[in-house]
């Protein structure tokens, strides 16, 4: 049995799936994946800009890049592999999305359960936690009348409602994706697996007895662990196991 075929059996048996994805799935929609050559902003590499000792030192820069992104990415369009996800979300139920993206593009393909694990870039609060300025609101305007924004409560800083390196996840959020480790295949795509605890999550899921699989354009850390690592592009081979599967339509 050739390694997709393989993947192709265990998704026609699984009564759940869950399905990780990382900056890769949105490569092909235009958006830069941190670690790539194109990740580079003013030749600053992204790890020096979110982090919240970069944010307290300029702010405006961090703000500078986050709206760069942001404008790239109300351009971009979701492409095959966040359709091919949200309709699995949609029709294939005990289908689990959990995403690193903070893009808000398989929210715009109509996925449906899904987890952001690193919140959302369309998302802001204030950055001093102000009494009414605590909880993330949504602000999707691109670009941004005023770098960096205020806090419309204090008129203090707002931030970016993602999780920078070094922060803690929303332990709810965590709760969530280790719940959704629990199940019969685990798929874990375009995603360097790098970052913690996301990049722990297929190895719980395997200590569960889930099928592992990665589909990535490279080997990563968690190649050697899963039991079907495929590589290449993930908007193309989604398609491939979604038509093999017959649940393309
Ligand atoms: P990463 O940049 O560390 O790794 C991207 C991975 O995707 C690499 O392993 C690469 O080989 C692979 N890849 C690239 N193109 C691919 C394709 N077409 N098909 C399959 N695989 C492909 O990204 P990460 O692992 O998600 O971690 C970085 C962190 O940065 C995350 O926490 C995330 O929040 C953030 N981030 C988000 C976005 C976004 O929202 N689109 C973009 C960049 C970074
Ligand atoms: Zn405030």
């Amino acid at each position: 049995m050739s390694p997709l075929t393989a993947v192709v059996d265990a998704l026609r048996r699984a009564r759940t799936i869950t399905v990780l994805t990382g900056a890769g799935v949105s490569a092909a929609s235009g958006i830069p994946t941190f670690r790539g050559a194109d990740g580079l902003w003013k030749k600053v590499r992204a790890e020096t800009l979110a982090t919240p000792e970069a944010f307290e030192h300029d702010p405006k820069l961090v703000w500078e890049w986050y709206d760069w992104r942001r404008q790239m990415i109300r351009d971009a369009e979701p492409n095959a592999a966040h359709h091919v996800l949200a309709r699995w979300t949609r029709e294939r139920p005990g289908t689990t999305l959990i995403t690193q993206n903070v893009d808000g593009l398989h929210e715009r393909a109509g996925a449906e359960q899904l987890i952001r694990l690193h919140g959302s870039i369309w998302h802001v609060r204030c950055w001093k936690a102000c009494a009414t300025g605590c909880t993330d609101w949504l602000d999707n305007r691109a670009p941004l009348p005023q770098l960096p924004p205020r806090c419309p409560h204090c008129g203090g800083l707002v931030r970016p409602g993602v999780v920078w390196f070094g922060e803690s996840l929303d332990r709810g959020v965590i709760a969530r994706a280790l719940d959704a480790t629990r199940c019969d295949v685990f798929l874990t795509v375009g995603t360097s697996a790098i970052v913690y605890p996301a990049a722990g999550l297929v190895h719980q899921a395997k200590r569960h007895g889930a099928f592992t699989v990665e589909i990535n354009l490279e080997e990563t850390s968690a190649s050697s662990g899963v039991d079907v690592a495929l590589r290449g592009k993930a908007e193309e081979i989604l398609q491939e196991i979604d038509r093999a599967a017959g649940t393309g339509h």
